[in-house]
């Protein structure tokens, strides 16, 4: 059974405060509700750091479908260079096939047309590693963190993987709470897949408000209930961030204002919330914790 209440927290562009605003809604929701955080910003993940927390635990590998030839088998017959879309599979005229393990997205084309069961259908390679880690903060709550290995270009499959240990390991009456990455790509549509609810955060500057747009139509696209938060509010004017909003039927808006106190905070890897409750970004924080609370508990989400 999926976790009774699944929210994405995402942003087009690095750098608008998504992991700053999940991070910090995490431990003020576990106060009173079963949640799980999971970072699936597996190219550069940094909830952990941001939680002030010492390391990672219970590490398992992420493991990829990976074509391994059996060369008796193979007749060079070249099927499989053929459908395979991100040239991973090389071959020299006549010679039997060679895979470049970095190009794979392991994708599978390969084995499937293959007509010579050549190909091993239980091939793996290791292109990252998960950890599920009790963090104490808050009413505490476990973490789920991704990471690709250095070197690897193919995120999707990565954060598949991840994502599916956050969903095996969130109780059915509990909240998850999915920290994507930055960008538009494949790999965010995987991430907010199973998400009722996302939050699309972004910043008052025409890049945010550029990327902010990408974000929507995703989320529009995938039929998701849209909530939006613009962080660092009072930069600069967010009149037309209102207006964006408006246009995709986003259903609430939050701003947690520019806070120089909460920056010093964030960068010395703490939550704000905890450290300083009266400061202005704590304090809309909550409001949007609050919001989100109300929901969780309408859907069942165990109290604690
Ligand atoms: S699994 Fe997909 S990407 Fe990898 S070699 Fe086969 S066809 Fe290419
Ligand atoms: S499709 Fe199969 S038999 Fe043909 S070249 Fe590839 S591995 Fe070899």
């Amino acid at each position: 059974m999926p976790p009774r209440f699944v929210v994405a927290v995402t942003g087009g562009k690095g750098g608008t405060g998504k992991s700053f605003v999940a991070t910090n809604i995490a431990v003020l929701m576990s106060r009173h509700v079963e949640l799980t955080l999971a970072d699936l910003d597996v190219e550069a993940p940094n909830d952990h750091l941001l939680l002030g927390l010492q390391g990672l635990e219970n590490e398992e590998p992420i493991a990829i479908f990976f074509p391994i030839i059996d060369y008796k088998k193979c007749t060079a017959c070249g099927a499989c260079a053929k459908v395979c879309d991100t040239g991973a599979i090389v071959m020299a005229k006549g010679t039997p096939p060679m895979v470049m393990p970095r190009l794979c997205s392991g994708c599978k084309a390969c084995l499937y047309a293959c007509p010579y069961k050549a190909i091993d259908p239980e091939g793996r390679r290791v292109v990252g590693y998960s950890y599920s880690t009790l963090v104490k903060r808050g009413g505490g709550f476990r973490l789920i963190t991704g990471i690709l290995r250095e070197g690897e270009e193919h995120t999707p499959p990565a954060i598949v993987v991840a994502k599916q240990r956050a969903l095996k390991e969130t109780p059915s009456d509990a909240m998850l709470i999915v920290d994507t990455g930055a960008g538009t790509g494949n790999g965010i549509s995987a991430a907010i897949q199973e998400a009722e609810l996302v939050i699309a955060v972004t910043e008052p500057t025409p890049l945010g408000l550029h990327d902010l747009r990408a974000i929507l139509e995703i989320a529009r696209g995938m039929e998701k209930r849209i909530w939006m938060v613009i962080n660092k509010a009072g930069i600069a004017s967010h009149e037309k961030h209102l207006e964006t909003a408006k246009e995709y039927g986003v259903e609430k808006v939050f701003l947690v204002p520019y806070d120089p106190e909460a920056a010093k905070i964030y960068a010395r890897g703490t939550p704000v919330v905890e450290e300083c409750p009266s400061c202005e970004a704590s304090k809309a924080l909550n409001e949007i914790a609050q919001s989100l609370l109300v929901e969780a508990l309408e859907k069942g989400v165990r109290r604690k």
